[in-house]
């Protein structure tokens, strides 16, 4: 398979499409961000890098974070995790309060925010330095000491975050909270603020590729069970309230965030990342997808 012209090929048309969509305008601090960036960059399993565009700049990861996180947390506290939430799609929008209110706050799922809140609440729980023992936990997947999170954005989604705040309380109000909602939604913000250009996330997410361990075999992320487990929520709750579609027209697991990053996993091929601000209306970056959807089209890799 010769995925440098694919993906040349693609790139060259999906960069040629109108640019639709917008960037997240509810963080001021992601709207600096040039709407016209688009990169993609793709490892293989068997050790094939390749990128295009602007795949070495970094960006807000945003939601895609919570995968992190979700694996983190998974790592330390085992299946009884899964105690503290569910593992359904939510059908609803990712900073939603609905279901919260009637489900008794169990979160539907790690990837809507409510869930990502429960995560960072067990992750605080066990880790000494929480944001110092994060950061260590993903460079030391790829050896890359260049990841970081970025302050600004953090103060700027603080500065707006009223939802997550009442997401946050709402929990706490039903005791599936230990800690403070201040320290949970600190912890969140940073999460979210990481940085990353295409090129690290393809690297860094091939442990969900490679059935839980990292591609040079050295470390085990997750166990094999636990590594599928996170790719089939990743397939049924990864792109919001398109988790559907995304299904459906690219059939891989992956997930989004509104920084305009997606990332998708071919267990046991390849993960692929692409960024492009512009976000469609229901948050999921709209070249990303469209790039996604004619690649898993053009190779005929998708896992269905
Ligand atoms: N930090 C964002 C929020 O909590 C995450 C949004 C996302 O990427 O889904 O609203």
């Amino acid at each position: 398979m010769d995925f440098k012209e694919i993906i040349e090929d693609i790139y060259k048309k999906t960069a040629a499409l109108k640019n639709k969509g917008q960037i997240a305008s509810y963080i001021p601090e992601l709207l600096k961000i040039d709407p016209n960036k688009f990169g993609v960059h793709i490892s293989t399993i068997d050790g094939f890098n390749f990128g295009i565009g602007d795949y070495q700049d970094k960006f807000s990861i945003q939601s895609i974070s919570k995968v992190l996180s979700l694996s983190m947390a998974y790592n330390i506290v085992g299946e009884k995790i899964w105690k503290r939430l569910d593992v359904e799609p939510s059908g609803t929008a990712f900073n939603s309060l609905v279901q919260l209110e009637t489900e008794k706050g169990i979160p539907r799922n790690p990837f809507i925010n409510a869930g990502a809140h429960v995560i960072c609440d067990i992750l605080l729980s066990h880790l000494k330095n929480p944001k110092e023992d994060f950061l260590t936990f993903v460079r030391s997947i790829t050896q890359n000491s260049e990841i970081n999170y970025n302050t600004k954005v953090v103060t700027s989604e603080k500065s707006v975050g009223y939802r997550n705040v009442a997401l946050c309380n709402l929990i706490k109000s039903f005791g599936n909270l230990d800690n403070e909602p201040s320290e949970v939604l600190d912890f969140y913000f940073h999460l979210c603020s990481l940085e990353m250009s295409c090129q690290e996330l393809s690297q860094l997410f091939m442990y969900l590729a490679n059935d839980g361990k990292t591609i040079d075999n050295s470390q085990q992320i997750l166990t094999k069970s636990q590594s599928k487990r996170v790719n089939a929520l990743m397939q049924t709750c990864g792109f919001y309230d398109e988790s559907g579609e995304f299904s459906f027209k690219v059939g891989l697991p992956g997930k989004s965030g509104v920084g305009g990053g997606i990332i998708a996993v071919h267990p046991d091929q390849y993960v692929i990342a692409v960024w492009s601000p512009n976000l469609n209306e229901k948050g999921n970056s709209y070249k990303g997808m469209c790039f996604l959807e004619e690649f898993t089209t053009k190779t005929e890799l998708s896992i269905f």
